[in-house]
């Protein structure tokens, strides 16, 4: 818990973006709060398994360590959820779910995704048990098994070829194949079995997926079921404030310092676009901290 009402930096979200940027700028000696929920962040139910210094660790222990080396560092924590962003001509304002209201001269934003999902019954607790969101992540796992993603646009078709270097069965469900001429030929060369048109009905598996059916009563044996449907950042509470979203109209639009639109709001991690991993989200919380830091600092020196 906090007792005080303004900080230098406030960072939404406990994830791997947050806690990394939480780290960085506590280090320069700025006040830090983080305001989030720890377990609702994606890489706690994770298994990491290609984050260059970790061996294999579930993400809960990732996220304990990074939570433990930012509190070190002097960041505060508030496991709570922002309801409502604003500002005025000093400071940022912070609505919490309490109703509490908090202050700062900076923000960073590090609320991550949410991950469309097919909405069939049995997915979610088949998740992590061959239902999964992130080929990058979970590809490797399921080497010379047979394979099934959903999926039309450039991630699910990229995914697939990816997925041809663990697995020689991989068969690709789409409403419509929706990509460029070069992803196109590659996929029409490979041997991925495409079925355009079709969608998934159904996923068999007790304790794992065993395979997946299509609305034209075709059954796939399948170890492994990705769903590539794209995600939707957590970007309504920026929208609000008037921070200007990427090319997509999904993600918060950044520059190489990690700096929104507005000024003292930075953003790091998921909700500035894919590819969703650890290693990117640290990358720019890192920077994102540091500029944070810098900014508070200038400004604190520019106005003494
Ligand atoms: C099943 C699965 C497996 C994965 N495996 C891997 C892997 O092996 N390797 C890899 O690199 N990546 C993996 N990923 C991706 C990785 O988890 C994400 O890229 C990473 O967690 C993104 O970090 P982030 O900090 O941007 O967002 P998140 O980790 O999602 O954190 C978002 C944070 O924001 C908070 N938040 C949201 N809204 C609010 C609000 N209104 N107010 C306050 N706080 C808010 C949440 O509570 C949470 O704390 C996996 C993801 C999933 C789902």
């Amino acid at each position: 818990m906090t007792a005080q009402d303004f900080y230098d930096v406030i960072i939404l979200g406990a994830g791997p973006a947050g806690l990394q940027a939480a780290l960085h700028a506590a280090r320069r000696k700025v006040s830090v709060l983080v305001i989030g929920k720890t377990a609702k962040s994606s890489a706690f139910r994770a298994h990491i398994e290609n984050f260059c210094c970790l061996e294999g660790q579930s993400g809960a222990e990732m996220l304990e360590m990074a939570r433990e080396k930012a509190e070190t560092s002097g960041a505060e924590f508030l496991e709570e959820d922002v309801m409502m962003l604003d500002s005025d001509n000093e400071k940022y304002i912070v609505e919490m779910e309490s109703g509490r209201e908090l202050n700062s001269y900076a923000l960073i934003l590090a609320m991550g995704v949410s991950r469309n999902s097919l909405g069939l019954p049995g997915e979610k607790g088949l998740a992590g048990k061959g239902v999964s969101y992130c080929i990058d992540c979970d590809g490797p796992l399921f080497r010379d098994e047979p394979v099934a993603i959903v999926g039309g646009g450039s991630a699910a078709v990229s995914g697939a070829l990816t997925m041809m270097f663990y697995s020689g069965e991989i068969h690709l469900i789409c409403k419509q194949l929706e990509v460029g001429e070069s992803l196109a030929r590659n996929l029409k060369d490979s041997d991925i079995a495409v079925y355009e048109g079709r969608k998934v009905v159904q996923i068999k598996g007790e304790d794992s997926v065993t395979g997946v059916k299509l609305d034209d009563g075709t059954e796939l044996a399948v170890n492994a079921l990705f769903v590539e449907l794209g995600a939707k950042g957590a970007v309504e509470l920026a929208e609000n404030l008037g921070i200007s979203l990427d090319e997509t109209m999904q993600y918060i639009a950044v520059n190489k310092k990690q700096e929104t639109n507005l000024q003292g709001i930075y953003a790091a991690g998921d909700i500035c676009g894919p590819p969703w991993q650890v290693a990117k989200s640290v990358g720019e919380g890192c920077v994102a901290g540091l500029e944070a830091a810098a900014y508070v600092s200038h400004r604190k020196s520019t106005t003494a």
